[in-house]
């Protein structure tokens, strides 16, 4: 538990890695799953704010019907997350990613959301170059965060997988070990930089707030015209501008299709973060 509090405290405390509530971590245990809460920060995570789940219990929602409907396959969902977690727990409320750190079989899991990685993610061609880059990762298409995001990678992740990158959204690495993590993490940003044209200017293009990259940019900035006046709005609004800039490197920039847009803002799930930041 302590090094998983301090690997998550370290990259949590690099804003090139990840931003206000965004990111999360996980360890498995004797058939316990520990996964972040909803929206704390991993810069000052305490062993507290870690989640006991029961992992045969989470990935028993894989084999679960739910209904098609949105907000019904959604409200099911959560509350079969919830079911989960462990007696004692019931005041916490898991990250909306827990599945997703259950489907790795590896000891420990690291969900970030770099800008320069997102420049991959977001680019028209990061599949293609990612495919060139990262042969043995697997990319998962942008699509409906929570249920579908989970069922959607369960299909697409082996026994060996250590590195899935997430269209318009971030990236998971699983390992036994805290510096297996670093390795995997420290190989992908060192590729991705020796792809840039130059280091990163200082002053950055405006984006079009209305036509947001991640959900972190939904979550903290809104869809605008207007910035929200808080300190997270301005973190993830420069955030944007930087993968605008870095996506110019993997085939030019490509922001969330307006109908995952229209479903994170209505998410249950998101608005549960962002009341926590
Ligand atoms: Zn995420």
């Amino acid at each position: 538990m302590k090094e998983l509090v301090e690997f998550s405290r370290k990259y949590g405390s690099d804003p090139e890695l990840v931003l206000a509530g965004g990111g999360n971590t996980s360890m498995k245990e004797k058939g316990v799953l520990y996964v972040k809460g909803s929206g704390c920060s991993l810069s000052t995570i305490r062993e507290e704010n870690f989640v006991a789940m029961d992992l045969a219990k989470l990935l028993e929602i894989l084999d679960k019907e739910y209904p098609a409907e949105d907000r019904e396959r959604e409200a099911m969902f959560l509350a079969d997350v919830s079911k989960a977690k462990l007696p004692g727990e019931e005041n916490k409320r898991p990250s909306v990613e827990a599945l997703l750190h259950a489907l790795f079989p590896q000891r420990y899991v690291l969900h970030l959301h770099p800008a320069l990685v997102n420049g991959l993610t977001c680019g028209l061609d990061g599949e293609k170059i990612a495919g060139e880059l990262f042969p043995d990762a697997i990319w998962v298409e942008a699509c409906r965060p929570g249920y579908t995001l989970a069922k959607l990678l369960s299909d697409k992740i082996g026994p060996e997988t250590d590195t899935v990158l997430l269209q318009n959204h971030g990236v998971f690495f699983a390992s036994e070990t805290p510096e297996g993590l670093a390795k995997l993490l420290n190989d992908m940003m060192t590729a991705l930089k020796a792809r840039l044209p130059s280091e990163l200017p200082e002053k950055l293009e405006d984006v079009d707030l209305s036509k947001p990259f991640t959900p972190d940019h939904i979550v903290y900035c809104g869809v605008g015209p207007a910035l929200p006046d808080t300190e997270n709005a301005r973190l993830l609004y420069r955030d944007a501008q930087k993968i605008n800039w870095y996506a110019g490197a993997f085939g030019g920039p490509k922001p969330l299709d307006e109908e995952l847009v229209q479903f994170i803002l209505n998410w249950e799930a998101e608005s549960y973060r962002k009341k926590q930041s």
